[in-house]
């Protein structure tokens, strides 16, 4: 890594929101002067960029690997902030490259941001190349070189650059609503969770619970993986709904091979009044198709029927291996395959339906009065703010 005092954030995919951007420029702003360990940093918004300039005491390795997971970054350079003189343009750009760790080819990009300044960029570009061409080894080449060298000019100043870092993309936090992730414990919520939250989505989280048949130490596991996806936000909403005595009920009423599917409309009809108590804008899930008996389309179709909110399932095209490299990225892996009992599995049929018949579904449902037991769940909900 060369040395550098200025970082410059770009934002690429807000271009696309039109009236839209001030506001998402705004919120990332916002986002990052709350996220970062900001001491020592200096934020600065321009219509195009955000600008942090640093003193000598910044972690900078800390700070890189921040940035890294700050949703609505698509790039950033790590660059030096230089009077904007023709020679010290030169200078400096010529020993940022000599600094560099050793390699053959390079190109000048010159952006001259303040039309003032008298020098046009080509010129500048081969004013350096010529200094570069002169007094190293390198050679130019346009199409594929190993160093781009980049100078931005602006009023007073310029930046120089060599290094440009990708960012994780996506939108700001809280820039696009909030919904209800019902998240288990298992390999698959919690990415499907960090899908949506580098979408700008906020989230809250809905966990079913049946002890004494699920353990306590299920809650702690939710709430661990919740810290590790959750790190940028200020807190985190988990509600747990006490699920045991309806699906006691539905086993009672049920024929086994009926009760995952019928278990799971109940989890959607709690989850969509929960979308509606808490004012959120839809509910998502870890699903994927095909994975199991309940997530085929036409189970999907049979349990989506009972939804008056929209269901998001962010892996619903996902192989199952693509998921777990996620997981391994986003710290979540380890913590979800801790052995838990999930409200699922612990009543888990011999042959569960893969493709239910909706009428069914409706007969076995209109045998006890699941919305009284509907209602008791929502009522009896624990909230719990983590941090
Ligand atoms: P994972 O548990 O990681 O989601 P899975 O393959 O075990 O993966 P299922 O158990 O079939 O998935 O559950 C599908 C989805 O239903 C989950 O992704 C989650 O969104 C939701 N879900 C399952 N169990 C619970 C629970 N106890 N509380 C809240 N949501 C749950
Ligand atoms: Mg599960």
């Amino acid at each position: 890594m060369n040395q550098f005092d200025t970082i410059i954030i770009r934002f690429g995919e807000l271009y696309t929101k039109g009236k839209n951007k001030k506001d998402f420029v705004n919120r990332l702003f916002y986002n990052m002067k709350n996220n970062l360990d900001n001491e020592g940093i200096k934020f600065i918004k321009a219509h195009d960029h955000i600008y942090l300039e640093l003193e000598e005491n910044v972690d900078k390795e800390n700070l890189i690997s921040q940035l890294k997971n700050i949703s609505g970054i698509y790039s950033f350079s790590l660059a030096n902030k230089i009077d904007a003189t023709e020679e010290n343009i030169i200078e400096s750009s010529f020993k940022l490259l000599m600094n560099a760790s050793k390699q053959n080819t390079f190109k000048v990009y010159t952006r001259r941001i303040d039309k003032t300044f008298p020098i046009n960029s080509d010129s500048i570009n081969r004013l350096v190349a010529s200094k570069i061409l002169k007094n190293s080894h390198y050679k130019v080449d346009v199409h594929h070189p190993d160093y781009l060298l980049s100078i931005e000019i602006r009023p007073h100043f310029a930046y120089i650059f060599l290094e440009t870092i990708k960012g994780l993309g996506g939108y700001p936090s809280n820039t696009m609503g909030g919904a209800l992730m019902l998240i288990s414990g298992g390999i698959d919520s919690p990415v499907a969770a960090s899908l949506l939250l580098k979408r700008g989505v906020h989230l809250e989280y809905l966990h079913f619970a049946s002890p004494p048949y699920t353990n306590v130490a299920v809650i702690d596991k939710v709430k661990d993986l919740l810290n590790v996806i959750s790190s940028n936000q200020n807190h985190v909403y988990l509600h747990i709904v006490p699920f045991t005595k309806l699906q006691e009920e539905i086993y009672r009423h049920v024929n086994e091979s009926y009760a995952i599917t019928i278990m799971r409309r109940m989890m959607i009809r709690i989850a969509c009044k929960v979308v509606k108590n808490r004012h959120l804008l839809a509910t998502a899930t870890g699903e994927s198709i095909g994975q199991v008996a309940s997530q085929t389309l036409e189970s999907m179709r049979v349990i989506s029927g009972v939804a008056d909110e929209v269901i998001i399932r962010p892996l619903a095209t996902y192989d199952k291996v693509e998921v777990i490299k996620i997981s391994k990225e986003i710290n979540t892996y380890d913590i979800s395959i801790r052995p838990y009992e999930d409200c699922c599995t612990i009543f888990t049929p011999k042959q569960p339906k893969t493709k239910p018949h909706l009428d069914k579904v409706l007969a076995f449902e209109n045998k006890f009065d699941y919305a009284s037991l509907v209602d008791e769940c929502v009522k009896n909900i624990e909230t719990i703010r983590l941090k």
